[in-house]
């Protein structure tokens, strides 16, 4: 133990020592806040005779939950399986599981996630005969959540959707009850109900969690904050640590305020101040305090590092995004060969399918790696049942594509036909393709010509693939099988089409390099590619580069970290920069990547991207420009625009004179209302459904559907 703290400094020695009565720590990234609170646990267990049952510690990833078991397992050597070591979710969970039944649930209840909420979203709608395309599962479920946490939003909603949400809101919760399933939202709502109705039972958690610790407490929100202090017993032990530079889950309804509600609330709290930084060079943390010292409204912290200058940060801007991931890559294998390890590494990015980019690359170079939080790009189902269609285009009697395609989407031929079809097949020596011509010699008339329409529009596909551009054959292929319509009814219908808009990016770049060889030459090719790509397994890799989004890169740590497509737009999000506060919290984003980098840090972007298929050329991200130009080593493409700038109301008149913001100038304002006619860059004419805040609901024709877009964005303009 007195090892323990002699590892500590001074100030975060007190932050362990003074155990009892409210503290709080609300300090910078890397200042040993997560350190203190496991030391803290090993400090009341061995030092203070705390049994560990009487401890409860809160985080928010069950990745920072078992990293906070594993250090506590460490230094106290205790089975950390036991303790309340663990997410909001899985601790409500634990508590429902032993006393949901005062609340008339038994004890067997099922969690349900988020997927089947949208489904079961999705059958009250159908039962109750409303129209899924009006009434798009998704969105209606993403109110309903809301609602479970403040009845009252209810009056912001819209009609016609206000009734409609209202009834389903009723059916919905009434279904869960009678089917004994409890949802996330539910997780949380519940506990806070048990223990609000049932005095004893309150009393019984008070005395029990005799010492409450939180992490990442500038993430909580109302429902959480309130949890907590219902847990919290009469010795008021509560330990929280955060850093509000880092909240960056407002847009899941994290609330910063609870900071400020916790001084209140616990007015004799004692505070403690970390203001050394172990995880980063000086050069790293002066950039991060340049960056973040832009946002309005926050308290200035000041941050020191013993760990010298270090090197400068590097922003390197590749001519096309091929070359920005190519110099991620090479930079990798440069520093791998200079004595780094691939754990030591990690690409962050904003949007989850950049991805793609990456692991492309990383494959081709043999650089190992893992993702988190996302299924590997070549896996997903809907790149899975595309590659399918190509590959029954190319080869007519490959069965198992063949099985794939016809059934994706439906076209009702069902399982005893293809049984049937196979078996003639087998018996007659015929593929697939070939036994759809005999096929009335087993098959009922209609079902025939179901099977010959199917055959002919493959051999339409392949007749086609000389003739278009790979661009224009992928859209063939998925307005004339069916496929487009078929994600409309899908809920998650939206990504996995930008998804396949991005697969036709992978083509196009093919295009280019094959250019010699022809079109199907070009796709047995890239098929192979794919093939082989798809087959790997990520998951048991031991050392490999860390591929995740920014938001999930919370808490941890790397020595060299990429943050990739820095380019207005991309990072921030182009969806951002209307507000003020998405914008803030776009930067405080930009401030927790930056922060994750002990050593080295590369900023990269790309003069001209591909995304989604077209061809876009961006601004550097205005946060680069926020940073000193001593501080960065400018490398790649080197840009001169100076464009005309127009100021708009949140930004800093700094930042605008530093930055190319042409895309912020783009932003105008619409007077839209219910009923107006708009027309849009991308998606055509459209008819507004219904306008909230900044945001409106808009139909668009086929394929386009129902879309909710920012009222003010440039591409919508009123007709
Ligand atoms: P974040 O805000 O990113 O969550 P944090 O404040 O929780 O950061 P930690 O992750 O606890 O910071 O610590 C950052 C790094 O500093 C870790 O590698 C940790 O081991 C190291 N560290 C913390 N305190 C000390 C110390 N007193 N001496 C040496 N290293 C320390
Ligand atoms: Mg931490």
């Amino acid at each position: 133990m007195i090892n323990l703290l002699d590892n500590l400094n001074e100030r975060q020695r007190e932050a362990v020592l003074k155990t009892e009565g409210p503290v709080m720590a609300i300090a910078g990234a890397g200042s040993g806040k997560t350190s203190v609170l496991t030391t803290r646990i090993a400090y009341l267990i061995f030092e203070k005779n705390i049994n560990f049952q009487n401890i409860l510690a809160i985080t928010f990833t069950n990745k920072a939950a078992n990293e906070m078991k594993y250090r506590v397992h460490q230094t106290t050597g205790i089975n950390t399986s036991q303790m309340w070591i663990s997410t909001f979710h899985s601790m409500c969970a634990k508590i429902l599981r032993e006393h949901i039944e005062y609340l008339g649930y038994r004890k067997t209840f099922q969690i349900i996630d988020d997927d089947d909420v949208t489904q079961l979203i999705k059958s009250i709608l159908k039962k109750s005969n409303y129209d899924i395309k009006i009434y798009l599962p998704k969105i209606v479920k993403s109110i309903v959540q809301k609602l479970k946490f403040d009845y009252d939003l209810i009056e912001d909603v819209e009609e016609p959707f206000k009734s409609v949400v209202k009834i389903v809101f009723k059916k919905y919760q009434e279904n869960l009850f009678n089917n004994n399933l409890v949802d996330f939202e539910d997780l949380l709502t519940l506990t806070i109900k048990l223990l609000e109705s049932n005095d004893e039972l309150r009393k019984f958690y008070n005395e029990k969690f005799q010492y409450i610790l939180v992490d990442e407490f500038q993430d909580t929100n109302n429902v959480q904050y309130r949890l907590v202090s219902l847990l919290v017993g009469e010795n008021k032990n509560i330990f929280i640590v955060g850093d509000e530079d880092q909240s960056i889950y407002a847009f899941r309804g994290a609330n910063i305020e609870n900071i400020t509600k916790f001084k209140k609330d616990y007015p004799d709290f004692h505070l403690v101040l970390l203001e050394e930084n172990y995880r980063s060079t000086n050069t790293i943390l002066e950039a991060s305090n340049q960056i973040i010292k832009n946002n309005a409204n926050r308290i200035p912290k000041t941050l020191f590092s013993n760990l010298g200058k270090g090197e400068k940060i590097v922003h390197f801007k590749g001519v096309t995004a091929r070359d920005e991931v190519e110099f991620v890559a090479l930079k990798i294998l440069e520093l791998v060969r200079k004595g780094y390890v691939y754990n030591d590494f990690a690409i962050l990015y904003r949007a989850n399918n950049t991805s793609r980019m990456f692991e492309e690359v990383l494959m081709q170079k043999q650089i190992p790696y893992r993702i988190y939080g996302n299924t590997s790009f070549f896996k997903r189902r809907e790149i899975k049942d595309f590659t399918a269609y190509l590959r029954l285009i190319i080869n007519l009697d490959d069965a198992y594509s063949f099985m794939r395609v016809i059934t994706t989407p439906r076209r009702g031929i069902g399982a005893v036909t293809l049984d049937k079809l196979i078996n003639f097949a087998a018996a007659n020596n015929l593929d697939l393709m070939e036994a759809i011509d005999r096929a009335n010699e087993v098959l009922g008339k209609s079902i025939c010509t179901k099977l010959l329409d199917f055959k002919n529009m493959i051999l339409d596909f392949r007749s086609k693939l000389d003739i278009l551009s790979f661009n224009d054959f992928v859209d063939y292929i998925l307005q004339h099988s069916g496929y487009v319509k078929a994600l409309e009814n899908d809920e998650k219908g939206d990504v996995r089409y930008e998804n396949i808009l991005e697969f036709k990016t992978i083509l196009s770049e093919n295009e280019q390099i094959y250019k010699d060889l022809s079109k199907e030459e070009m796709l047995v090719y890239l098929l192979e590619d794919i093939s082989l790509k798809s087959e790997e397994s990520k998951e048991d890799i031991i050392d490999g580069v860390t591929l995740m989004t920014l938001h999930s890169a919370k808490g941890l740590e790397f020595r060299v970290v990429f943050m990739v497509t820095m380019e207005m737009g991309m990072f921030p999000l182009g969806r951002s920069m209307n507000s003020r506060k998405d914008f803030e919290e776009e930067r405080r984003l930009m401030y927790v990547g930056v922060t994750r980098t002990k050593e080295l840090l590369f900023l990269t972007s790309a003069n001209v991207r591909q995304t989604w298929g077209e061809t876009s050329q961006n601004t550097t991200s205005c946060f680069i420009n926020e940073i000193n130009d001593e501080l960065l080593d400018t490398k790649g493409y080197s840009e001169y625009v100076s464009k005309p700038y127009r100021e708009t109301n949140f930004l800093s008149k700094k930042i605008l004179n530093t930055a190319k913001l042409d895309n912020l100038n783009k932003y105008n304002k619409n007077d839209l209302n219910k009923g107006d006619k708009v027309t849009h860059s991308k998606f055509g004419l459209g008819l507004v459904i219904s306008v909230t805040g900044d945001n409106c609901i808009i139909a668009f024709p086929h394929p386009y559907g129902i879309k909710k877009l920012l009222k003010d964005h440039p591409a919508i303009s009123k007709k």
